[in-house]
C-alpha cells in the first residue's frame, strides 16, 4: 500500500488553499520506526510507552527502558518523538500491578491518576527517558489529563527528576517539551493557564470521543451510533483548535480517525495543523489533502452545521465525489 503512494512520499501535505498539515505517526515499538521513513512521516506524534511493560511478568527496571527508548531516538535520527508516559489502566491491564476491580475501568484508575498516586513507576520511567536522551531534545507527554492540577502535578514529578539528573552530574537534554493529552471533555474548558503552561497538547480522539458521547470505545454497539464528524464533536475540536491558537500552543490530534481521510480532512478544516496516526494511512491522508481545498471543505461543514445536520459526512462526501 506504501507503495501506491511513493510518488508523494517526499511531499508535504498541502492542500489546493495552501494549507499545509503535519502528518506524523504512532509507534509503541522499535519494530515501528522504520516506518518513519518509508511512510514519509515527519516524526512520531505519539510513542505509546504501555508494551514495554507488558511484555514482561514484571516492571522493567531503568536501565532496560533507557535502552529501549535511546534506540527509539536513534532510529529516529533526530526526527521528533513524543513519548507518552504509562498509560495503563481501563484496556491496558499489568499483571504484576495490584489493583482492585473497578465497575467502570474506563472511569477508573488510570494512566496519570496511577501516576500520581504511586508516583514511583513513573519517576523511574521519566528518568529512563532523560538519560535516554542524553543530550538530545526529549518530549515527553502526560496521557488522560481531566483537570489542570494533574498536569502541573505529573509536571513537578519532572522537575523533580530533571533536578536529580543533575545534581548526579548526568547529561541533560538539550531542550525538554512536556505536554498533555487532551482525552476528557473537561480540558477544552480548562482554564486559559492550562494552554499557556503546556509545550503543546495532543487530542486523545479515542477516549474524546468515548467520553464526549458517553459511549465505550470497546463496545461496538454503541461506539458506532456516533459519527466522529457529527456536528457536536466537530464543534468541540474546533473549540479546542481555537483556543490552542489564542495561546500559540501546538496542538495535534492522535486518534485513530486522524488516520481515515476524510476525518483528517474535516479535523483540518476544523483548524488542527498536525495529525498522528498509524503509518499505512499517512499515504491516503496525504493524497487527499493535496488534491482537496481545505477552506471549502471548512464552508461544507459550516453549512452542514447551520442546517442542523447531525453528521457533515454526507454534505462532505457529495462535495467530494462532485470534484471527482
Ligand atoms: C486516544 O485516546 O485517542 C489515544 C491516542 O490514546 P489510546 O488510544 O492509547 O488511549
Ligand atoms: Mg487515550
Amino acid at each position: 500500500a506504501q507503495e501506491r503512494y511513493a510518488s508523494i512520499r517526499g511531499k508535504p501535505a498541502k492542500s489546493k488553499c495552501g494549507t499545509t498539515i503535519g502528518l506524523h505517526m504512532n509507534a509503541g515499538l522499535m519494530a515501528d520506526l522504520p516506518s518513519l521513513e518509508g511512510s514519509g512521516a515527519e516524526g512520531v506524534g505519539l510513542f505509546r510507552t504501555e508494551l514495554q511493560f507488558l511484555a514482561s511478568n514484571k516492571v522493567p527496571t531503568r536501565g532496560f527502558l533507557a535502552g529501549s527508548y535511546s534506540r527509539v531516538m536513534d532510529a529516529a535520527k533526530g526526527k521528533r518523538v513524543v513519548f507518552r508516559t504509562l498509560d495503563i489502566g481501563s484496556d491496558k491491564v499489568l499483571p504484576y500491578m495490584k489493583r482492585e476491580e473497578e465497575p467502570n475501568p474506563a472511569l477508573g484508575w488510570r494512566a496519570i491518576r496511577v501516576g500520581l498516586d504511586k508516583p514511583g513507576v513513573m519517576r523511574m520511567q521519566l528518568q529512563a527517558l532523560l538519560r535516554a536522551a542524553n543530550g538530545r531534545p526529549l518530549s515527553v507527554m502526560f496521557p488522560f489529563i481531566a483537570q489542570f492540577e494533574e498536569f502541573r502535578a505529573a509536571r513537578a514529578h519532572l522537575t523533580h527528576e530533571i533536578e536529580r539528573e543533575e545534581k548526579l552530574g548526568h547529561i541533560l537534554p538539550e531542550k525538554i517539551e512536556i505536554g498533555a493529552m487532551l482525552e476528557t471533555p473537561s480540558m477544552a474548558f480548562a482554564p486559559r493557564q492550562f494552554f499557556e503552561e503546556t509545550d503543546f497538547i495532543s487530542i486523545g480522539g479515542n477516549d474524546l470521543k468515548q467520553f464526549f458521547f458517553a459511549a465505550d470505545r470497546e463496545n461496538e454497539r454503541v461506539r458506532k451510533r456516533y459519527d466522529s464528524l457529527n456536528v457536536s464533536f466537530l464543534s468541540l475540536i474546533e473549540m479546542i483548535a481555537q483556543r490552542c491558537a489564542d495561546t500559540g500552543t501546538h496542538l495535534s490530534f492522535c486518534g485513530e480517525d486522524a488516520g481515515r481521510p476524510i476525518e483528517a480532512l474535516c479535523f483540518a478544516a476544523m483548524g488542527l495543523r498536525t495529525l498522528s496516526m498509524r503509518p499505512a494511512s499517512i499515504g491516503p491522508v496525504k493524497n487527499l489533502i493535496r488534491q482537496v481545498d481545505i477552506s471549502e471543505a471548512r464552508k461544507i461543514i459550516l453549512a452542514a452545521r447551520d442546517d442542523g445536520e447531525q453528521s457533515v459526512r454526507p454534505a462532505i462526501k457529495n462535495w467530494l465525489a462532485e470534484q471527482g
